[in-house]
């Protein structure tokens, strides 16, 4: 309902060509969209210049990359954008999340990529609008069908205590009893978590190196000492994705050349009065001492010149989109998308294309990669004999059902 009502006022604006990609164009809603194209979206959306996206639908040439925008939005969660994460696909096969904010497993899912091919993240800092989400990917995928572990880089702290492995290691410990409600019952290696904690002071150092694929990173001004960016180098591509930050040299530095450049872009301290609540003050400290706004964002990416700058990390709404647009171009003339989530960009050395990804909001699992292990009978937690003393016995009923299906899968 909502969508309907802003469409029109949406579309009046449309004449500011550079944003048109950032539009929301799912007037229709998700599901109608995809039942309407269903039969004939793959001819449809190859060569015709179409503006959509149909997971599944299209091969990548073995020298493109696609990124899509799993989260783009605010802290405070929101039905029509989740917090920061975005997905690469290259060429060669190979996937990489960047970011799992709150929210964001949700658009993952929503794309039907096995999961065992979504087991790499990088994770840019600790807030929880870009890790919030770390245990749905980890626990959803697992009961997904990741039969391998999931395995996060990210940085350390000024103490061991603020680092990426302090954060792995003891959320998985507080979900101890998820944790050990699955042993037994389904194979245990999806429930492994593997971190790779590295320096937040390197400059511009390699984190990661297989296949071709170089991840880099670099230090980013946020919050407290340990927010990093990252640089991902294949095939001749480069694509930046920058977390929260205020404007900083490294970025400035490591980021050019870059194919596409992912900045945060924060809204302005009035905007976040008006509509975010906050007081005068924390407006302000928040907007300038902690991100990015507009106008410096338009000067971050004059200065690395990108083929492409995407701007994230505000609502985009009309009334927030058009005012930031117009404080980015005050300093930045080139490229640029304006971010909400569900974006999609195919980028090689042709051109970089962006268009909108039409989901199957009722997706289950895609088949996994590898077949699945067995579960391992003897890590099963038994119940107390007083939760046991409650049970119904039902073995009567489900006799005929249980025998007939080990008999159809070879079950002992
Ligand atoms: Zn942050
Ligand atoms: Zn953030």
């Amino acid at each position: 309902m909502k969508r309907l009502k802003l469409a029109p006022a949406a579309a009046t604006v449309l004449v500011l060509a550079a944003v048109v990609a950032a539009e929301r164009s799912r007037t229709a809603g998700p599901g109608q969209t995809q039942a309407a194209d269903a039969t004939t979206r793959q001819p449809a959306n190859e060569g015709m210049g179409m503006d959509r996206y149909f997971p599944n639908t299209e091969k990548l040439a073995p020298d493109e990359m696609r990124v899509i925008a799993c989260g783009t939005g605010m802290p405070t969660p929101r039905r029509s954008q989740a917090s920061t994460c975005f997905l690469v696909e290259l060429g060669n096969g190979e996937k990489f999340l960047f970011d799992i904010g709150s929210g964001a497993a949700t658009n993952i899912g929503s794309l039907e990529i096995p999961f065992d091919a979504l087991d790499k993240i990088f994770v840019s800092h600790l807030h929880t609008d870009h890790v919030g989400d770390l245990s749905a990917l980890w626990t959803g995928g697992w009961v997904g069908g990741r039969h391998g572990p999931l395995q996060v880089w990210g940085p350390s702290g000024q103490t061991p205590e603020l680092g990426t492995r302090h954060f792995v290691e003891t959320l998985r410990r507080a979900f101890e009893w998820d944790y050990r409600g699955r042993m037994g019952v389904i194979p245990t290696s999806g429930g492994e978590l593997v971190v790779h904690e590295f320096d937040y002071r390197q400059e511009n150092a390699i984190v990661y190196e297989k296949n071709g694929v170089t991840i880099r990173s670099w230090p980013a001004i946020h919050a407290l000492d340990g927010p990093v960016s990252y640089a991902l180098e294949w095939n001749g591509l480069k694509f930046v994705f920058g977390g929260d930050t205020v404007p900083n040299t490294w970025f400035t530095r490591y980021a050019r050349n870059a194919d596409l450049a992912i900045h945060e872009c924060f809204p302005t301290p009035p905007q976040l009065m008006r509509k975010q609540r906050l007081s005068a003050q924390s407006a302000l400290n928040v907007a300038t001492s902690v991100h990015t706004v507009p106008a410096a964002f338009g000067l971050v990416m004059a200065e690395i010149n990108p083929r492409m700058a995407v701007a994230y990390h505000f609502f985009n709404d009309f009334d927030i989109r058009f005012p930031m647009y117009e404080g980015i171009r005050r300093t930045y003339k080139g490229p640029l998308t304006m971010a909400t989530d569900l974006l999609v960009w195919n980028v090689s050395k042709r051109e970089v294309r962006v268009r909108q990804v039409v989901i199957n909001p009722d997706a289950w699992p895609a088949p996994p990669l590898s077949p699945p292990g067995q579960p391992d009978a003897r890590l099963r937690t038994p119940f107390s004999p007083f939760v046991d003393g409650g049970r119904i016995d039902v073995s009567r009923q489900l006799a005929p059902m249980i025998q007939e299906f080990k008999k159809q899968n070879g079950l002992k």
